[in-house]
């Protein structure tokens, strides 16, 4: 009784907040777009993952709000030169490699197969336009005023927008968050210029007009094995150069790694790990990498038609004039912020790319949301155990959570169950047998430390590992929990099975 009571009540307040909510809303409707010199609620600099996010978040919630892009469109790394483009070549490139080498076996013959590279970057160009129009749609929904332009800081509450179509206006905000994100680091030392034709960022990768003969890529990690993919299924014959023993960058579990780079060996891919990159020159219409091994001593010249330089991103911060308004900067040019995304000036917080964490859009989406809540409500949650890794290759990587490595280091006690794809039904129905599932849980409790897939689907797979994690689920709930047969999914609870008892089909 006493617990309906005090729900009910719950409900009551929720429903007022919401009223309330709703009638600020249609009171900035009604207002419509205000002088900019009239201070907004929130102003979000960046229209990226983290601040189209955080701006349509804000006017939800009641603020009004604007955001201030450069670009001349919305979605920013993400959506023009990130993780939509790329994915649109994945996903395209693929469907080629998979008609020309793959139908055959099952049944379906088809002949004169032709590459349409021009059309294939239309796709993914129409693909990029149809979701950067669509934020400028839920912008108007949500009635945030949309800047095109420069913002810098001329102090702590007040911005001035070099507008894109010229002249300039000043922006003034009660709460400003900075959402700026990052660009492609240069090569160490400035030894290997980026071109964007022979020499390119993932930017460049993105739009080669021709398949290059050789390719090397130089930096291992997710957006440089994902471009190697896209280049060798279209043609490309690609070697992967690594400073580090191991492929797939920061928070990948070694046994995944080492299974991810057999898979890619045997579609082609050559890896040169341990490899240090010293130069690359173009000369006569090649390029000549020179490397080294990376603790010195054996080198080595490597020809290409293009090259990837794929060796990071950094913070973004040019041209802000962060000085004006005092915000710090810690010594990686990562805009200082503590647990509450508050910078070191009153008012003005930080979020995404250009701050502290993996570098991911969900990241600083959900960063996005969490910091409009502390404006609005004072409060916000953002779960940083609990963010997923994707690598979109064939078979997909993903993670979430601790690796066995990690825990070694902690000397935690941990629990290992797996499942390989070969003995799940769908996979086999499939012919998609590659890969495996691995739960690792802690020793004493079964509760899930680390969820790590490589394997058909692993990308949508992983969201129920993240949602374990989150939630503190044990391998036994997962193996309790009924999945749909046939269905991939089925090797996630056969996983969860093994490492808390004993699966079933393995
Ligand atoms: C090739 C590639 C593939 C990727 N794939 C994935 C993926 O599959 N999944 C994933 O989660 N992440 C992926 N990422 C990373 C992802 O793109 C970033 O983590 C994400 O975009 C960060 O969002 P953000 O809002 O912090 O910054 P950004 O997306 O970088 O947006 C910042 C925006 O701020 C604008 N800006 C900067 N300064 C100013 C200023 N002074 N005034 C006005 N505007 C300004 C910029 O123009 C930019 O549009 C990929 C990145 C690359 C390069």
């Amino acid at each position: 009784m006493l617990q309906a009571q005090k729900s009910s009540s719950r409900a009551a307040v929720r429903r007022l907040r919401q009223t309330a909510g709703a009638q600020v809303g249609r009171w900035q409707q009604q207002r419509g777009v205000a002088s900019s010199s009239e201070p907004y609620d929130a102003v979000i600099i960046g229209g990226g993952p983290g601040g189209y996010v955080a701006a349509i978040k804000a006017a939800q919630h009641g603020l009004r709000t604007a955001c201030i892009e450069k670009r001349g469109a919305l979605g920013g790394t993400c959506l023009n030169v990130g993780c939509i483009p790329s994915k649109a070549m994945l996903n395209n490139s693929h469907m080629y490699h998979q008609t020309q080498h793959d139908l055959k076996r099952r049944g379906i013959d088809v002949t004169d197969v032709k590459l349409n590279l021009p059309q294939m970057l239309q796709a993914k160009e129409d693909a990029v336009t149809g979701l950067t129009k669509g934020i400028e749609v839920l912008f108007k929904q949500n009635k945030v005023d949309y800047f095109k332009g420069a913002a810098s800081f001329v102090n702590s509450t007040k911005l001035s927008v070099k507008l894109n179509d010229g002249g300039e206006t000043e922006v003034n905000g009660k709460n400003i968050i900075i959402a700026t994100g990052s660009e492609v680091s240069p090569f160490p030392g400035g030894s290997i210029v980026i071109d964007e034709e022979q020499i390119v960022s993932s930017t460049g990768a993105l739009a080669l007009q021709k398949v290059p003969e050789k390719m090397v890529v130089i930096g291992g990690g997710i957006i440089g094995l994902e471009m190697s993919s896209v280049w060798s299924r279209l043609g490309a014959q690609v070697t992967v150069v690594e400073f580090l023993g191991a492929i797939g960058g920061a928070g990948i579990d070694e046994e995944i790694a080492k299974q991810f780079q057999r898979s890619l060996q045997k579609q082609g891919l050559k890896f040169m790990l341990n490899t240090k990159v010293l130069s690359a020159e173009k000369k006569d219409g090649k390029v000549f990498i020179k490397t080294e091994a990376a603790k010195g001593g054996k080198e080595d010249t490597l020809e290409a038609d293009v090259v990837l330089v794929a060796v990071g991103r950094r913070p973004y911060t040019e041209g802000l004039n962060l000085e004006a308004a005092g915000v710090e900067l810690d010594n990686r040019g990562r805009v200082v912020i503590d647990d509450q995304f508050n910078t070191s000036v009153k008012g003005i917080k930080c979020i995404g790319d250009v701050t502290f964490g993996p570098m991911l859009a969900h990241k600083a989406e959900e960063e996005g949301i969490a910091a409009v809540e502390y404006i609005s409500k004072g409060h916000g949650h953002v779960n940083y155990h609990a963010i997923p890794s994707v690598v979109y290759t064939h078979p997909e990587v993903a993670w979430v959570g601790k690796t066995e490595q990690e825990l070694k280091a902690a000397g935690v006690q941990y629990k290992i169950g797996k499942f390989p794809f070969a003995a799940n039904s769908r996979a086999k129905t499939n012919l998609d047998t590659e890969g495996i599932v691995k739960f690792i849980t802690e020793k004493e409790t079964d509760r899930i430390l680390g969820v790590h897939i490589i394997g058909p689907n692993a990308g949508e797979m992983i969201a129920e590992g993240v949602l374990a994690v989150e939630y503190g689920a044990s391998a036994e709930d997962i193996a309790r929990t009924t999945h749909a047969h046939p269905t991939l999914s089925e090797a996630f609870k056969e996983a969860a099975m093994a490492a808390f008892d004993k699966p079933i089909h393995f």
